[in-house]
């Protein structure tokens, strides 16, 4: 099979399916079917709009209600569905509390799990070799990266999904938020800080 060959001149284009959806999107975009910013804006909805905005609530609500936190914390799969957040994907949720203590941060090691009811389609370094591997041997790297440097007192603890597990991260409420509703903090809570490689927002 001269495409399993690694110095075979086809082995440098993309695989398969990645190779085909992108002489689609060529010719349609050609013939003038689809427009690629209008492609790119779906994307981004379902990446980063409509996923994240269902883990966004569950976290803004569980900043303003202790209620909800301690249901949550105790048992997230039970409350997340409750919701109407379920399905698919996220089925065994588990809610991990960042505080001045510990930084949680979530991979999947093995392949891409996530909790898309909550999250929506994960990021394309979510399912990147690189993240998979170094979120585990160097987190404190990695984060820095995403721009997050924790102080030194701070653990970060990694959590590996699986297809059995997954995590949802309650990032620590933003200082000067105290006035604001749940709508509103909604907003401060950002897809990568339910993931652990970001920080909620600060207002
Ligand atoms: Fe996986």
């Amino acid at each position: 099979m001269p495409h399993d060959d690694p110095d075979h001149p086809h082995s440098l284009l993309p695989s398969d399916p990645a190779l085909r959806v992108r002489a689609l999107e060529t010719v349609l975009t050609r013939k003038g079917l689809i427009d690629p910013a209008a492609l790119d804006a779906i994307i981004d909805t379902y990446e980063n709009r409509i996923g994240p905005r269902n883990g966004a609530r569950v976290v803004a609500r569980a900043w303003c209600d202790p209620g909800f936190h301690a249901a949550l914390m105790e048992d997230a799969t039970a409350v997340v569905s409750d919701m109407g957040y379920y399905g698919r994907q996220g089925e065994h949720m588990v809610a991990v509390e960042n505080t001045e203590a510990v930084h949680n941060m979530v991979v999947c090691t093995l392949c891409s799990c996530y909790p898309w009811p909550l999250l929506g389609i994960p990021p394309t370094w979510y399912k990147s070799d690189a993240y998979r591997a170094r979120a585990v041997r160097e987190p404190r790297k990695v984060l820095a990266e995403f721009g997050v440097t924790l102080p030194e007192a701070t653990a970060v603890r990694v959590w590996d999904s699986t297809a059995e597990v997954r995590y949802l991260v309650v990032p620590q409420r933003p200082a000067g938020t105290e006035g604001m509703d749940e709508e509103a903090l909604m907003d401060l809570v950002t897809r990568d800080s339910m993931i652990g490689t970001g920080l909620a927002v600060s207002p």
